[in-house]
């Protein structure tokens, strides 16, 4: 079985969230299983390309418009991730630092689909599965199918497409579709949705078999989808909600390089404590106190806007005396609130703007509580991270927290779960948390319950090697 997955983040080379930690995964894990699991992704202008060597495999040209566009297939030489990895450069289109949050990000992602395509089509041996992640490379199961001069070689692949975020959907007017390579003109309303072209509907549409990160988000987004629930629940017959799972390469207490001091099940007290000595000493509070941390993007989606309403609640309300650790960045104004808070609490809360992916680390390690109030969570890495490292999750009954997550009152229980994206209900569940963390027998209890939990990536790939071959069989 020979699957590529196609996506346009992957850890560690360019992150920005969740998608790169699942596509940096879950094809390593896959290759264990003896799947020839490869990733292709857009050269960018990255560290991790600097310092890495990669050979030419492939060069080309594709129009795009009335513009043609050299591209160039290149191979990481060490296969340090522990799968082949390919990169389509095309200058002036992708070799940028950023990902994201360019005004002609149509214009890449499409080039980025057209190059593989073009890449793909002059290949001796084709692959059996294309796995797609996300809107970027939404359109490729349809052009695959109905590009004119693709279809007849590579038309009969099997696609899946992976949802890690319903929200974003790759919504481009009409008058981009001469930008991309030649199809069947009569297929047109397989890339409509509302009179745009909308990537993530034309992947639903025409790909073999959709997943979602995980069974909980997959249920939501048939009652709620930015649109396209109704779409959804059409082709649920073809949908199935598979949950993420953790890196044990990279995400692990015991062996993890960023660490102060690295611990187990055994030593998870005095290895937390170091961990958060280390952490108050670097920004300023108070590590004999219990700690309560978000690490996430500053979006409404993951209820950062809560953030400041909720820390007013907290130390206004709460018996027991604690301090907050803030790690992450967007949206400016939520910033500027928590700054805010910062010098009305200087020494209770402490923030670092920005993103570090080591310091989150650190950070996992030396909370007690992860606070999660988020209003979208398609599964959620970081309770998982969190809990793996030992700390306690406090999060919203949602998408894949709610499957995650069982909450204290039920039994064999291990985190606090709360029902409604609002600062007294997130407020009342991290109150509860920290009344628990008063019994450090019990808190020892529940540390030793959640680093336990078997949220490995090999049950999950299992389930995706389930689906390949059934669609795979099905197709021939
Ligand atoms: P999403 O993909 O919606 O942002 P996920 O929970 O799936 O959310 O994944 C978030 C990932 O990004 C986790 O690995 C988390 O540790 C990481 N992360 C988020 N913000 C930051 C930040 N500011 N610095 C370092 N890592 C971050």
């Amino acid at each position: 079985m020979k699957v590529i997955h196609l996506s346009v983040e992957c850890y560690p080379v360019a992150k920005v969230g969740g998608l790169a930690d699942v596509v940096g995964a879950l094809p390593k894990y896959q290759r264990t299983m003896g799947i020839d699991a490869s990733v292709v992704m857009p050269w960018y202008d990255r560290p991790f390309l600097q310092q890495h060597k990669t050979s030419s495999v492939f060069t080309g040209t594709i129009a795009q418009g009335e513009q043609m566009l050299a591209y160039e297939v290149l191979r990481e030489k060490d296969n340090s991730l522990g799968f082949p990895l390919y990169f389509i450069r095309i200058p002036g289109k992708l070799d940028r630092p950023e990902v994201y949050c360019y005004p002609d990000e149509a214009e890449q992602w499409i080039a980025f689909q057209h190059a593989f395509l073009d890449y793909l089509h002059a290949q001796d041996e084709l692959p059996d599965v294309v796995h797609c992640h996300d809107h970027h490379v939404g359109l490729t199961p349809f052009l695959l199918q109905h590009s004119l001069q693709y279809r007849d070689r590579l038309g009969d692949i099997t696609t899946l497409f992976t949802v890690h975020n319903g929200q974003y959907q790759g919504w481009m007017s009409w008058d981009k579709s001469n930008l991309l390579p030649a199809y069947d003109s009569w297929k047109w309303g397989l890339l409509d949705w509302d009179e745009v072209i909308n990537p993530m509907a034309a992947a639903i549409k025409c790909c073999s078999a959709y997943t979602t990160v995980s069974e909980g988000y997959l249920q939501e987004l048939y009652q709620d989808a930015n649109g396209l629930q109704d779409l959804f629940r059409m082709e649920a017959a073809k949908a199935e909600g598979i949950v993420n799972g953790i890196d044990e390469a990279v995400w692990n207490p015991e062996t993890d390089e960023s660490l102060e001091k690295n611990y187990g099940v055994r030593t998870v007290r005095s290895g937390k404590n170091a961990n958060k000595k280390w952490l108050s000493n670097a920004y300023g509070f108070d590590a004999s106190k219990p700690l309560i941390v978000f690490i996430g993007r500053f979006a409404y989606e993951k209820g950062a806007d809560l953030l400041p309403s909720i820390i007013d609640e907290l130390f206004a309300l709460a018996q027991e005396d604690f301090c907050v650790f803030i790690l992450g960045s967007g949206d400016a104004e939520i910033s500027e609130q928590l700054a805010s808070r910062k010098s009305r609490y200087p020494e209770r809360l402490a923030t670092f703007f920005g993103y570090n992916e080591e310091l989150a680390h650190r950070v996992y390690a030396a909370a007690d509580l992860l606070l999660m109030p988020s209003r979208v969570e398609p599964c959620g890495l970081n309770q998982l991270y969190a809990m793996k490292y030992g700390t306690i999750p406090i999060v919203r009954n949602i998408g894949g927290l709610k499957d995650t997550v069982l909450d204290i009152a039920a039994e064999g229980g291990y985190g606090f779960v709360f029902d409604e994206a609002d600062a007294t209900e997130a407020a009342n569940g991290a109150i509860r948390a920290l009344q628990v963390l008063n019994d450090k027998k019990q808190v020892d209890q529940i540390r030793k319950r959640i680093m336990k939990l078997n949220y490995s990536w090999e049950q999950s790939a299992m389930k995706y090697e389930k689906l390949y071959h059934h669609f795979v069989k099905h197709k021939l």
